[in-house]
């Protein structure tokens, strides 16, 4: 379901970026200062869907929490979702494995794995560090 997703949002955007897939789809990302621990959250408050970003992030954090909350909006509508904490990245919870699944689906993007490439080799060829590799 959510790896279908992220082909589907680049096919229709032409581009894995998740700040232009959220722009294009009249989703408002804000970028706030939320600490140490938080990444991000989603809030659809009177239907205006908002992602929260922690602007403390950077490269390929600051990804990973835009992509998740962006899977939040499109998988999870209605449904209560927590916060993105840092210690709790590694979640068992059905709804935060999906969204890491989509974010890390959507940041490898169209690339491929090589012929003979292993699982590790090919994520880290697309910017995906070791301890995420599970949700592959
Ligand atoms: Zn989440």
């Amino acid at each position: 379901m959510e790896i279908l997703l992220s082909k589907r949002l680049i096919k229709a955007h032409g581009t894995n970026n998740p700040t232009r897939i959220a722009a294009e789809s009249n989703l408002m990302v804000l970028y706030e200062d939320l600490g140490e621990n938080i990444w991000g959250y989603y809030t659809c408050i009177r239907r205006i869907p908002v992602i929260h970003v922690n602007s403390r992030l950077e490269g390929f954090a600051a990804i990973f929490a835009l992509s998740h909350e962006l899977a939040h909006h499109f998988l999870h509508q209605g449904i209560n979702t927590p916060f993105l904490r840092r210690n709790t990245l590694f979640s068992v919870d059905r709804i935060e494995r999906e969204a890491n699944r989509f974010a890390l689906h959507l940041m490898i993007g169209d690339t491929k794995p090589e012929i003979e490439e292993t699982k590790g080799s090919f994520l880290k060829r697309c910017g995906i560090p070791e301890e995420f590799h599970i949700f592959y």
